[in-house]
């Protein structure tokens, strides 16, 4: 197997690695290399910040090994190769009545991303994380394939959902399809004129998938206003979906200034009437709406951007308003800022879910950017709250403990099946992870 010298980023492209980077194409040549070198698996970098980087070390691309290998219609159940991506799978599989059970935001995800960091979805409230569909999943750790399903190796499978990589490669799972009605969404979008009105609307939504835009550069009376989408899935007809374009260049730093992303957000509020609107639209289109424009990360300039997310407890919803009159301050904010309401559901030791609220927001990589970033991360840890890893570039170690109360358990258990931390990236470096074993 050829190891290639390659420089990546994460989707944020503040961080690169320069490692070696390898791309198997069948379960035995992974076998072989990983006896030989074993190292990290990547899937196609949609992690923002610097999870799927390794700098100066090996990576193994796992995109070559992504084919379905069995679906059985009477349980749904499908077994796939990690490298396969979610959008794919959807497109497969809803006009026959099944979806993933959990898609994130962009169909590129591979499964193994899915999986290393139990992604959530538009219906988390409702249907939980990645991980909790996940059937059985094959891991090779140095050469070695074993299988590890909620029956069976639970403490490794436990660590493998929401683990980063850090157990071995997931070369292939089973995942619980969730059935459909069909391939088109029925979608209704209203303005919410502020975040009260918001966190209400959020709870009170009876709709399997719920997302929220929030206007990030508002404030006053209007802080925290935005676009619900609420939808179910459907079938009929509708126009095929739009073609993908890409962003032909890095765009300039006046794209992103205050005052257009307030001219922007405030169009993009109005475009949705005062009375509401329902359309229908191709899965895609609901679930993926970032995907049509290819490598729209380059919006944000040749330094790239943030981004923030973290979940906060139900009961300390007040420290959103906070947040929100920060980022409207800082003159940082981009017109990408989601708000979405969680459930309890997570799979793994180091998953992201919580009941709560979830905030993302997108900060092009300006000065005085990551010290905004890290107020609102250390506003996250005193409300009892966590931030995600996918995104994370810059969470400072002193906050693992109280947001993911169970690393010392996961690197423990990391340390003992590799000790010489062959499975390490600059993030579980950056944050210091296997000291806590
Ligand atoms: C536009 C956009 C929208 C998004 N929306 C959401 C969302 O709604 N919800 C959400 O939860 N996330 C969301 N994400 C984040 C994304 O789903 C995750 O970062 C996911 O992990 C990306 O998958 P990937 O294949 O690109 O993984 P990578 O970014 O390549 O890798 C991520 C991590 O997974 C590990 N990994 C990857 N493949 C394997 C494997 N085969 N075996 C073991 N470890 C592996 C890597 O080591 C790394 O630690 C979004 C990202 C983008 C760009």
């Amino acid at each position: 197997m050829i190891w290639n010298t390659l420089t990546y980023t994460g989707w944020g492209r503040v961080r690169s690695a320069t490692a070696q980077v390898a791309r198997p194409e069948r379960t035995s040549s992974l076998a072989a290399l990983q006896a030989e070198t074993a190292a990290p698996a990547i899937g196609m970098c949609r992690s923002y910040g610097d999870s799927c980087l390794n700098d100066g070390g090996h990576a193994v691309d796992m995109t070559r090994m992504d084919r379905l290998l069995g679906f059985d219609p009477d349980t749904g159940i499908l077994e796939v190769e990690a490298g396969a991506r979610i959008g794919d799978i959807a497109r497969r599989f809803a006009p026959d009545g099944w979806l993933p059970s959990v898609m994130p935001g962009t169909g590129f995800a591979t499964v193994g991303g899915c999986i290393a960091h139990d992604v959530h979805g538009k219906n988390h409230h409702g249907a939980g994380s990645f991980g909790q569909h996940v059937v059985e999943i094959s891991l090779m750790n140095g050469g070695k394939l074993q299988k590890v399903s909620p029956s069976k190796g639970v403490k490794l499978f436990r660590a493998t959902i929401g683990g980063m990589g850090q157990t071995g490669v997931i070369v292939s799972a089973k995942l619980q399809l969730l059935p459909c009605k069909g391939d088109i969404m029925t979608v209704t979008e209203r303005r919410i004129e502020n975040l009260e009105h918001f966190l209400e609307a959020l709870d009170a939504s009876k709709s399997t998938y719920t997302v929220g835009w929030i206007d990030a550069t508002a404030q006053g009376e209007a802080l925290g206003r935005g676009i619900l989408e609420e939808a179910e899935t459907g079938y009929g007809l509708v126009p095929d979906a739009k073609p993908s374009r890409a962003v032909p260049f890095n765009a300039p730093r006046w794209a992103l200034a205050t005052p257009v992303v307030r001219f922007f957000n405030a169009a993009y509020f109005r475009r949705v009437p005062e009375r509401g609107r329902t359309s229908v639209k191709p899965i895609t289109e609901f679930f993926f709406p970032l995907d049509k424009l290819l490598e729209w990360n380059r919006l944000y300039g040749k330094r790239g951007f943030h981004q923030f997310q973290c979940v906060v407890p139900v009961s300390e919803a007040a420290v959103l308003r906070l947040m929100l009159d920060k980022i409207g301050s800082a003159g940082l904010a981009s017109p990408l800022a989601v708000l979405k309401r969680m459930g309890s559901g997570r799979a793994g030791l180091m998953s992201f879910p919580m009941e709560g609220y979830t905030l993302a927001i997108d900060f092009p990589n300006r000065a005085g950017a990551e010290a905004l970033i890290a107020e609102l991360e250390e506003i996250t840890e005193k409300a009892g709250g966590r931030v995600y890893m996918a995104k994370d570039a810059t969470l400072d170690p002193s906050h693992l403990t109280k947001m993911y109360p169970d690393v010392t358990k996961f690197a423990k258990l990391v340390s003992s099946i590799d000790p010489d931390g062959q499975y390490e990236t600059d993030q579980t470096r950056r944050l210091n992870i296997r000291s806590h074993a």
